[in-house]
């Protein structure tokens, strides 16, 4: 485990020498002392950045040169794959075949992300038609600059890669603040890029507090872009703080997202995608479909085969063979997300399932499945997000109502349907405000395809070729071609 950071391809110590300890969730044990940088660090690692991109060779390189970079990036995190999947189960919780599943994932982007390195080279740009034949224009695709990227700790290494293979391959530099929380895997990628022989100063790493490292990237005036993922709170000062110099600021950001499931569906089948809507990864996935609406007729057999099955999961210790739910991440989101399941009992909610500490799990902070119903409309537990494994769980009575329940909130991030009247399905995909909908699934994600939220779940999108633009400028290249004079101020 790494205790320095990586800054110009060199690691070196925070420049206060400040350390944050990183705790395993499901011990509640110190498990190592992570490097803490604050401002300094940052304006160490920016300068880097940004004489990497104004004066070193990677944004130069072409495509395919970039590609060799990224391809062999993915090829040491498949080699490593067992070592970076124990690591994120030790610092995030999670057990450890979704830990595997998510290093599979990472090197699944840097290679996809390799690909349209090399496509960069086979379209580079593009002729534009114009009205006036005397005139022509181009348009090329440059990469955007300095990226200062900031990253959750839900999917600790695959948040990290969806902002650094993309921003790589468009040929950016960046400096990268992980969450505090989890540390270990982003750490772990400055070994790689040192391995590969990434060259210095493309890819920097500072770990190190929201206020203490994360504030100053956001701040700092040679910044081109920052490109955030997390909580709709640090996403408002992050773009307040890249307003200063009008910085290009993309955000992925959180959701409450709905999951409508109409009565001619097959129960078992509705319940397998609601469990994995909302309990994988302990529930603490940003498109997690906490709010199901489940269609009158079919209410009640809903939510009694969901808490019988709830009731079968198995948790524990995410490196136990078998465990389905691991610990909340740490003390703080398990305190938030038990004071809102008492909120929401206040507030008239009835807990269907768990609520609580399960049986036998006295240390970690371990949580019970829960299954929440009747809270209001206008409740806490059904407007905001709670990002744990607490689902609500309300009827509806038609397709309208059922379209305006999910579509009453700030939030637009995910959303699904259940029918197996395909028509239907699809008309309500497309009544949706979100940037992201599953029919007759929950959360299957792919690289190709593109990710991110309406309203206050974000700016901009991630994945597929959508992610690659977010790391490029648009130049448009525009020439004259007549000998003609132009003969406004001087008649010819
Ligand atoms: P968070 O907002 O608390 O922290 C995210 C990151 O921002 C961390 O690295 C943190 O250190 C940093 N940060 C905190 N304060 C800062 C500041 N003032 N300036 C700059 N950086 C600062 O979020 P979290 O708790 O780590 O993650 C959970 C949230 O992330 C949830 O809301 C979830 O929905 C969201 N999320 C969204 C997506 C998506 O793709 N839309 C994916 C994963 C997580």
């Amino acid at each position: 485990m790494q205790d320095r950071l990586y800054i110009d391809g060199e690691w070196v110590r925070p420049e206060k020498g400040g350390t944050m300890d990183v705790i395993d969730p499901a011990t509640e044990e110190v498990i190592h002392k992570a490097p803490a940088g604050t401002s300094g660090d940052i304006d160490t690692a920016v300068k880097a950045a940004r004489y990497a991109f104004d004066s070193g060779p990677w944004p130069r390189l072409t495509g395919t040169e970039r590609a060799v970079y990224l391809r062999a990036i993915a090829t040491k995190i498949t080699e490593k794959r067992e070592f970076l999947a124990k690591l994120e189960v030790a610092d995030n919780g999670k057990p450890l075949p979704e830990a595997l599943w998510d290093i599979d994932d990472v090197a699944g982007c840097f290679n996809f992300y390799a690909g349209l390195a090399e496509e960069l080279d086979h379209h580079p740009e593009e002729t534009i038609p114009l009205s006036e034949p005397r005139f022509s224009s181009r348009v090329v695709r440059e990469p955007l600059g300095v990226v200062g990227a900031i990253t959750p700790w839900n999917y600790p290494l695959l948040m990290v890669s969806w902002k650094v293979a993309p921003a790589l391959a468009a040929g950016c530099t960046m400096v990268l603040k992980p969450s505090e929380l989890t540390p270990l895997t982003a750490l772990e990628l400055g070994v790689i890029a040192q391995e590969v022989g990434l060259p210095a100063g493309v890819l920097n790493i500072v770990t190190g507090t929201g206020l203490q490292a994360g504030e100053p990237l956001t701040e700092h005036p040679l910044v081109d872009k920052l490109a955030f993922t997390g909580s709709v709170a640090t996403g408002r000062k992050v773009m307040m703080a890249g307003a200063q110099d009008i910085k290009n600021v993309s955000l992925e950001l959180g959701g409450k997202s709905p999951f409508v499931i109409f009565a001619d569906s097959d129960i078992e089948k509705a319940v397998e995608w609601i469990m994995f809507g909302i309990f994988w990864n302990q529930g603490q996935v940003c498109s997690a479909t906490s709010r199901v609406l489940v269609e009158a007729g079919i209410y009640d057999a809903i939510v009694s085969r969901l808490c019988e099955e709830a009731a079968k999961i198995r948790i524990g210790n995410g490196m136990e063979d078998g465990t389905l739910l691991g610990p909340i991440v740490s003390k703080g989101q398990h305190d938030k997300i038990t004071a809102a399941i008492d909120r929401a009992r206040i507030d008239g909610a009835t807990v269907a399932y768990g609520g609580g500490r399960p049986a036998g799990l006295d240390n970690g902070y371990f949580l019970e499945p829960t299954v929440l119903t009747g809270m209001s409309e206008d409740s806490y537990i059904w407007k905001e997000e709670i990002f744990g494994p607490v689902v609500c769980v309300k009827p509806f009575k038609d397709e309208d109502d059922a379209i305006r329940m999910a579509n009453d909130s700030r939030f637009g991030l995910a959303a699904a349907v259940m029918s197996k009247d395909v028509i239907r399905a699809e008309r309500v995909a497309e009544a949706f405000r979100a940037g992201i909908v599953w029919v007759n699934c929950s959360q299957p994600t792919f690289v190709e395809a593109p990710w991110g939220g309406y309203k206050q779940s974000g700016i901009g999108r991630e994945l597929g070729r959508w992610g690659l633009s977010n790391y490029l400028e648009t130049k448009q290249i525009t020439r004259f071609n007549s000998d003609e004079p132009w003969g406004w101020y001087i008649k010819g």
